[in-house]
């Protein structure tokens, strides 16, 4: 069993090595893979600790999805995990986080995968580091920006991952952004949908969308349950998650939207996790508001009506019925989603049925759904 002090013992050797001075640190990152198979090929440590690129040889426990006669590529762009070391600088445990194995990048979770027919994930890491000091989160986000781009240099047919970015100070997340993206071969940035208390639409968050816009790079939005609201979430069913994190996104993108956020950086590519939360569901409501109160209007003047800003965004595909996927497609256009599962929190193991049964989708889509549109969006060659 691989456990995550094997994870930490293969992958903390490398570690120190690494600095952002160098010119390739991805080069460096594989290099170090290669050596370390080397070394295990001739004899150190025995087969079953082997860092073997895993991925360079396909797992006959690998569900083959197929979509009309042809084998499709299946890219889940809501993946979680979480880097011990950086998480012990926020005075944080692995252990208190929900999703087992969270604390693991290999061989556990790509077995979890192939059972479930992933090809590839979109590694993330929720942004628990928004109130942190300057130097501090410096740290953080340098040990887990690092340690991303270790994952996919050893297995990179079978991750990508989202650089985590220091949102409190915007021109630090800039510099965070352009390092993990071209330095370290991330492929965008995984955000929450407010950054302590203000949102991304306040002026301040202006420069890193438009470095974002400028790099064409993937923002993936994952809320973090409206903390506002934390009085009344308590009580039976989760509810700070259940209903709280669908609420924060849909309070995200709705400032994003009435703000002009969307106007000012119409290239930013943005996609929601949870189907976009509740906006989508309710979305026309949002044509109406400064009809029915227009003295609520501040003065922006926005170039589309609200719901068709939602056409230019990307959502995940963790909406749980048939139903609940034909209605955000009818919503937002099915060029527009992409597979979602939130592992290693089980709330979805059949995500890829879900796209493959709800009725009413091409073979076309399907397969733009289970891949071709996440591969596009974050450089992954089919
Ligand atoms: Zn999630």
């Amino acid at each position: 069993m691989t456990t995550q002090g094997t994870l930490r013992g293969n992958i903390a050797g490398g570690a120190a090595a690494i600095a952002f001075t160098a010119c390739d640190v991805v080069a460096a990152a594989q290099a170090r893979v290669r050596s370390q198979a080397r070394a295990t090929a001739r004899g150190k440590g025995g087969a079953k600790a082997a860092p073997r690129r895993l991925a360079a040889v396909p797992s006959s426990r690998r569900r083959a999805v197929v979509v009309g006669g042809r084998r499709a590529k299946t890219i889940d762009v809501h993946a979680h995990c979480v880097i011990p070391e950086a998480y012990a600088l926020l005075g944080r445990k692995v252990d208190d986080h929900r999703g087992p194995g969270i604390g693991e990048v290999g061989e556990r979770r790509i077995l979890e995968m192939d059972a479930q027919g992933i090809d590839m994930e979109a590694l993330s890491i929720n942004p628990a580091w928004y109130r942190a000091e300057r130097d501090v989160v410096t740290r953080v986000i340098k040990i887990q920006n690092e340690r991303l781009a270790e994952f996919c240099a050893r297995y990179p047919d079978r991750f990508v991952a989202f650089a985590s970015v220091a949102l409190q100070f915007p021109d630090l997340a800039v510099q965070q952004l352009v390092d993990g993206v071209k330095k370290l071969g991330l492929r965008g940035a995984a955000v929450g949908a407010s950054v302590a208390d203000e949102e991304f639409s306040d002026p301040k968050f202006h420069p890193f969308w438009a470095k974002a816009e400028e790099l064409g790079v993937l923002i993936f939005i994952h809320p973090q349950s409206t903390p506002d609201l934390a009085r009344r979430f308590r009580g039976n069913g989760w509810l700070a998650n259940t209903i709280g994190n669908p609420l924060d996104t849909t309070i995200a993108l709705s400032h994003l939207i009435f703000e002009g956020t969307l106007d000012r950086f119409p290239g930013l590519k943005i996609c929601s996790a949870h189907g976009g939360g509740y906006l989508p569901s309710y979305a026309p409501r949002s044509d109406n508001s400064l009809r029915v109160a227009p003295d609520m209007d501040t003065g922006v003047k926005l170039k589309k009506k609200p719901t068709e800003y939602l056409r230019q965004m990307y959502y995940d595909t963790l909406v749980f019925t048939s139903e609940a996927l034909r209605h955000l497609a009818a919503e937002v256009g099915s060029n527009r989603l992409v597979i979602g599962t939130d592992h290693p929190i089980p709330w979805q193991d059949k995500s890829i049925d879900h796209v493959l049964k709800a009725p009413g989708f091409s073979d076309k889509e399907r397969r733009a759904i289970l891949g071709e549109t996440a591969a596009r969006l974050l450089g992954i060659k089919l």
